[in-house]
């Protein structure tokens, strides 16, 4: 398929704002898009060039794009950078100056989707001595050939910012779409969805039922999604053999499974009350790591799916001598502890680890331990829908004493003081709190269902757990701090129904020098001009961020508000942080694992509750 088709619809899903017209321009693609290419085609929708269990990583330097810019359209580098700081953004500097090139290509063929990514892949590949002039001169092949607009998005990719506002849900709705039609035809699903509408008004069956296919067809990707992560290879079967290639997809080691996530409830009691008898886990405030072994080879991932398998050299080596399995997919959170007192270390010096260079220095001075808290998968068997009870007993029965990995603390109990006090001796520990956990729960991927419970400790007088938000703009300070700029945060929570971002708070304070000068040098990648798409906000930032970049806050309480949109649409009014203070930057979680809106109206109802309870 010729390039230009991509680069058109990724125009057009860039200039749209509303999320239905992007969503629809995508799923028109996906419909054009030949079965050889669609896998292409979902890479380059998310940025990437392979799943992320292959650990390609594109990156390449400002600094070689703008080379690459110069050498294909005839402008000196110093033109080039200064058109860059005009526009903020290389894609449009390439896209301008590629339309007005002061020399005429040599050779120049029209782009094909595979041309553009072959030559990606190459970037991504090479490596060593004379890479970046190979580099180099494969981005200026492409731009030699490309149109402006292809030139925009090409140069896009390996900054690592497509700037399109695609999140892995919009790609999922857009296969929905193209999907419908042949879910229509399905008699058992038409049928089983007829009945579920008797109830309804005829006049408004139809809406109601084209809108219960999707979601229905929607939800069976997502089934797949979760326990096989790799959009890409989805989309290859969905294309070859529509909704029956599902079918075929099967847990994989190798291939990231989401992962559940923890509900949170106030008090020991609550949570007895919600779970009755429960086992309850230490929390440890570390990495967590979901490992992958087949034989000898040991794949690690990260929450967000990242292959971060070259960070950790010594678990992949104690995987090999401490797990019994020959194949095997689990979980544990890895920290750095201080040998001689065994006491933990914060999460930063763990965070350390999350580096390219100097890894084995790192691996001595903070040599990490591995707690595992699941198992999901042991030699060919799905271990998925056993009780939580049953998995954790394989997984006792599947790692062999040693100095690396251990499992994670753990009680079985029913009462609420014996909770207490295992979580008071956590705390003092040094440890964040504790997990409870459902014993007869099956694995949720990629959900939170109150299968895990968290209690953390609480910072006193204020809300007792953190909250994650995703930046999405921020305010220029009056002359203060430094440069760039940065005043205050404009940050929101996520909207996991809509697949939008919605403001809940403006964070000021909280952020050592140090941590303004980070966050500067993330925001310059991510601002940009407009309101990003899946942004919803009344406030109007100085400058618009993609919501990329995951911050830990703290605050006194949640209040309504008329200015911020989070839970505006459930509440009527709005709700906002109170006091809110920035902890610290979470990279390891993805934009849309943020506290999400219903977190953020059930912490709400709990603290009315709370404090309620306080004045009894
Ligand atoms: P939070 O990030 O606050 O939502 O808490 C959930 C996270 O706690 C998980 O994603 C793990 O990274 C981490 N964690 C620490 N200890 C445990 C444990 N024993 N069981 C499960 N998760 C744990």
């Amino acid at each position: 398929m010729k390039f230009s088709i991509v680069a058109e619809a990724f125009e057009r899903i860039e200039k749209a704002s509303a999320r239905l017209d992007m969503t629809g321009f995508l799923a028109e693609l996906f419909k054009k898009t030949p079965v050889e290419d669609i896998e292409q085609v979902v890479f380059l929708c998310q940025g990437r060039i392979a799943s992320s269990d292959k650990g390609l990583d594109i990156g390449m330097g400002e600094k070689f794009v703008e080379d690459a810019i110069a050498k294909v359209s005839g402008y000196s580098n110093r033109e080039i950078e200064n058109l860059y700081k005009q526009k903020g953004d290389l894609g449009l500097v390439a896209e301008e100056l590629c339309g007005k090139k002061k020399q005429s290509a040599l050779f120049s063929a029209e782009l094909t989707v595979e041309k553009v990514f072959q030559n990606l892949l190459k970037i991504a590949k090479s490596e060593g001595t004379g890479s970046q002039d190979l580099k180099i001169r494969l981005l200026a092949e492409l731009l030699n050939s490309a149109r402006p607009v292809e030139a925009k998005f090409i140069i896009r990719i390996p900054l690592g910012n497509l700037r399109l506002g695609i999140g892995d849900p919009t790609i999922m709705d857009a296969f929905a779409i193209s999907l419908v039609e042949e879910a229509k035809n399905d008699k058992k699903v038409s049928e089983k969805i007829d009945s579920a509408l008797k109830e309804k008004k005829p006049e408004k069956r139809k809406e109601e039922f084209e809108r219960k296919l999707k979601v229905f067809v929607r939800e069976k990707i997502e089934e797949k999604y979760n326990v096989h992560s790799d959009l890409g290879s989805i989309a290859k079967k969905l294309k070859k053999s529509g909704l029956k290639g599902l079918d075929t997809i099967e847990i994989t080691v190798g291939i990231p499974i989401r992962p559940t996530l923890a509900e949170r409830l106030p008090s020991a009691e609550e949570i007895i009350e919600k779970l009755g008898k429960c086992a309850v886990e230490a929390k440890y405030d570390g990495f967590r790591l979901a490992i992958h072994k087949k034989g000898e080879a040991v794949t690690i991932f990260s929450r967000r799916s990242e292959n971060m398998t070259e960070m950790f050299p010594e678990i992949v080596e104690a995987v090999r001598k401490q797990v019994k399995a020959k194949e095997a997919i689990f979980e544990g959170e890895a920290l750095a502890v201080n040998e001689q007192t065994g006491e933990y270390l914060p999460f930063q010096a763990t965070m350390q680890r999350k580096r390219k260079y100097d890894i084995k220095e790192k691996a001595k001075e903070f040599p990490l331990k591995l707690f595992v808290f699941d198992v999901l998968f042991e030699n060919g068997k799905n271990l998925m829908p056993l009780p939580f009870q049953k998995r954790r007993k394989i997984l006792e029965a599947m790692v062999k004493p040693g100095q690396t990995i251990e499992l994670t603390k753990s009680i079985v109990t029913d009462s609420s003081k014996e909770l207490e006090r295992f979580f008071n001796e956590n705390v003092e520990k040094g440890l964040e709190g504790i997990i409870a956990k459902d014993l007869n729960a099956r694995y949720i991927a990629g959900a939170r269902k109150f299968a895990w419970i968290k209690l953390k400790r609480s910072y006193r007088g204020e809300l007792t757990d953190t909250i994650d938000v995703a930046i999405i703009g921020f305010f220029r300070g009056k002359g203060m701090r430094t440069e760039f700029g940065l005043g205050a945060l404009l940050t929101a929570v996520y909207d996991s129904k809509a697949d939008v971002f919605r403001s809940i708070a403006k964070i000021g304070t909280g952020m050592s020098e140090e941590k303004i000068v980070e966050l500067e040098k993330i925001l310059s990648k991510i601002k940009t001009k407009n309101r990003p798409a899946r942004v919803d906000s009344e406030l109007e930032a100085d400058v618009w961020a993609e919501p990329k970049l995951v911050i830990e806050v703290v605050a006194d309480e949640i209040t309504k508000s008329p200015v911020h949109t989070a839970a505006k649409k459930e509440l009527g009014d709005g709700l906002a942080l109170r006091f809110p203070r920035m902890i610290s930057i979470r990279r390891d979680k993805k934009p849309e694992e943020a506290t999400t809106v219903m977190e953020i109206i059930r912490m709400f109802e709990q603290q009315k509750h709370v404090q309620i309870g306080d004045e009894t």
